[in-house]
């Protein structure tokens, strides 16, 4: 097949014609339960009514306007964000890199308006994810993400989760911020541990330093809380959004405190794109089903359902499914003896979608508003996927 398509994405043979709640229909008709949500976007699941309605109805009055204008629908956003939120000032971007480049541009400059330009450096994680830009791939610091790349932005150091000597010695007085995803999502559904975030915390305060949250894949409603971070109690500098925040359609953003943002001033950074009237419509739309006590009680509870049918199937595949990761509507387990992406293909083949990500981790991330009944079927599916699994395996020895 030569498709015009740049083949960096190893794409399948597979479309989707359309989508309804947690439920995607290919070209044939045949249905697929998707636990992928397009990689913790759909939030809301495909199609939700009260997005389309939010999106259609926007789409006949204005959609684009640039940012030399007031846009009342971003502000109606940035303010719901800061009422219900940390934080005391937005920027809307288009993407989570997007916001994890607002995000640091700003933990650099507030260091520059305090007279300590040199204070620059960002210490990121082992296991992190925080996008595909060139500043993005040196935080991220995952070598095939980098290499050939040319040199790798400048100033950014990465230790192992809970290496206290590693921080000790990688922080200095030329470091900026400390950033950190809560759950790491593509590094294998790692879940940062409360203590720990609180002893970055009391670093970050102890230093000098700015604490900044990449929720771009754990936020918006996914652990059962607006923010995962909201469980630990801590209050960061910044936090980085994107994936659910729009349910589908494209956009990040960056939230702060004014003293974080302080060096943000008139002209320092922009976007074309970011904020625009469409993208906060839906954005709106999303709060406004995700932003209610109820609403994230129900996300708990489903999470429990989705534990118990991985405890479930995990007791007869002990072989196959081992740890059980993450939180939330966000879970996993890492795969033994067999390839993660085995796995997902074969949970393919069963009709449920699932993502597989590091540490041969197979990933579930339904929409939120996923039901207890597709919990079960999806654990019905993962069942027989394994069953599946074992049999070719036990075919294959003999073969
Ligand atoms: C997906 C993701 C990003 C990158 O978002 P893009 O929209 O692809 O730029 C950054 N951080 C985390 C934690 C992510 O999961």
């Amino acid at each position: 097949m030569t498709s015009p398509i740049l083949p960096v994405a190893a794409r399948l043979d597979l479309a989707f014609e359309y989508g309804k709640g947690a439920w995607l229909y290919d070209q044939d008709g045949k249905a697929y339960l998707d636990f992928a949500s397009g990689i913790a976007v759909n939030a809301l699941g495909h199609c939700h009514p009260h997005l389309v309605r939010a999106l259609k109805k926007q789409a006949g009055k204005i959609w684009h306007t640039s940012n030399t204008v007031r846009i009342p629908e971003g502000e109606r956003l940035a303010q719901r964000l800061v009422d219900s939120t940390f934080a005391e000032v937005v920027y809307f971007a288009n993407s989570g890199g997007e916001a994890n480049e607002a995000a640091v541009k700003m933990a650099r400059r507030r260091h520059a308006v305090a007279g300590r330009p040199e204070r620059y450096r960002i210490v990121t994680f082992e296991g992190a994810f925080h996008g595909r830009t060139l500043a993005m791939i040196a935080a991220t610091g995952h070598p095939p993400y980098i290499e050939g790349f040319g040199p790798k932005v400048e100033g950014f150091d990465q230790v192992r989760l809970d290496d206290w000597d590693a921080l000790e010695a990688v922080v200095t007085d030329q470091t900026a911020a400390l950033m950190i995803e809560p759950i790491q999502g593509e590094g294998g559904l790692r879940v940062v541990k409360t203590e720990t975030l609180e002893r970055l915390r009391r670093m970050c305060d102890e230093r000098g330093m700015l604490l900044i949250l990449d929720e771009v894949q754990s936020g918006v409603g996914r652990t059962g809380r607006f923010f995962a971070h909201e469980w630990s109690g801590i209050v960061p500098d910044i936090v980085t959004v994107a994936k659910g925040i729009g349910g589908g359609f494209p956009m990040g953003a960056c939230l702060a405190t004014r003293h974080a943002a302080e060096g943000m001033t008139l002209g320092t950074h922009g976007t074309t794109f970011g904020g625009n009237p469409l993208a906060m419509a839906v954005g709106n739309a999303v709060l406004d089903i995700v932003q209610d006590d109820a609403f994230l009680a129900r996300v708990l509870n489903k999470a429990v359902l989705l534990r118990r049918q991985l405890k479930r199937v995990q007791r007869v595949y002990g072989r196959l499914v081992g740890e059980l990761r993450g939180e939330g509507l966000l879970q996993g387990f890492c795969a033994r003896g067999v390839e993660a992406r085995d796995v997902v293909a074969a949970l393919r083949e069963q009709g449920l979608i699932a993502l597989a990500a590091r540490d041969n981790v197979v990933r579930f991330a339904p929409p939120l508003t996923v039901t207890a009944k597709e919990i079960a079927d999806a654990g019905a599916r993962l069942e027989a996927a394994c069953g599946a699994l074992t049999r070719g395996g036990r075919s294959s020895r003999a073969a």
